[in-house]
C-alpha cells in the first residue's frame, strides 16, 4: 500500500510572501490555508513543508529565527506543532553548491522513498518556477497558487509544457 502527499511551499502558499521574513510578528497567514491542510489530512495525505530559506546562507537570519515563524505560522493556522510529517528547509544561496535547494528534487525524493509514497499521487504546490520545477524532477504532480510570485514568461511556459493547473489561492485546490 503506498501513501499519498502534498509538498508545500511556505513563502507565498501558506504564509504571504514579505522577502526574507525574520520576525515572527510579520508572519501572515494566506486565508484558509490552515482548514485545507486539516482536510487533506483527514484525506490521508502526509504533508510536508518545503522551503527555499536562502536568507540563513545569506546572513539575514538563522535556523532558529526560521523555527519561531514556523511556529508561529501553525499557531495562526490553528494546527499543532508536529503537523507537518517532516519539513525540509534548504538554506543554500543560488551560487552555493546545490544540495536541498528547489528545483533540486532530493527532500521530495528522499521521502517518496521512506514514506512509500506513490508519485503519481503526490502533489508539489508552490508560487515559484522553482517549485514547479522540483516537483516535475521529483516525478510528480506540481499546482501552482497565485498568492505568491507573480507569474512571467518563463513560469508560464513552463505551466503551459507541463499542463500544471493553477488555483488562486491553496484552499481552492481541487486535486483530490
Ligand atoms: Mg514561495
Amino acid at each position: 500500500m503506498y501513501n499519498k502527499a502534498l509538498f508545500l511551499d511556505r513563502d507565498g502558499t501558506l504564509i504571504l510572501d514579505k522577502h526574507y521574513i525574520k520576525d515572527p510578528d510579520d508572519v501572515e497567514i494566506i486565508p484558509n490555508a490552515g482548514d485545507f491542510l486539516k482536510t487533506a489530512k483527514g484525506l490521508g495525505y502526509l504533508l510536508f513543508m518545503f522551503t527555499n530559506q536562502s536568507g540563513v546562507s545569506r546572513g539575514y537570519y538563522t535556523f532558529e529565527d526560521i523555527a519561531l515563524c514556523n511556529q508561529k505560522m501553525l499557531e495562526l493556522l490553528n494546527l499543532p506543532e508536529d503537523f507537518f510529517t517532516e519539513i525540509c528547509i534548504a538554506p543554500e544561496s543560488p551560487t552555493d553548491p546545490q544540495i536541498y535547494r528547489k528545483p533540486s528534487p532530493r527532500f521530495i525524493l528522499e521521502m517518496i522513498d521512506k514514506y512509500d509514497l506513490d508519485p503519481k499521487l503526490s502533489w508539489m504546490i508552490g508560487d515559484h518556477l522553482n517549485d514547479l520545477k522540483a516537483g516535475i524532477n521529483a516525478g510528480i504532480n506540481c499546482a501552482w497558487v497565485s498568492t505568491g510570485k507573480p507569474r512571467n514568461e518563463d513560469i508560464e511556459d513552463y505551466i503551459h509544457e507541463h499542463s500544471i493547473p493553477i488555483f488562486s489561492q491553496l484552499s481552492d485546490l481541487v486535486i483530490f
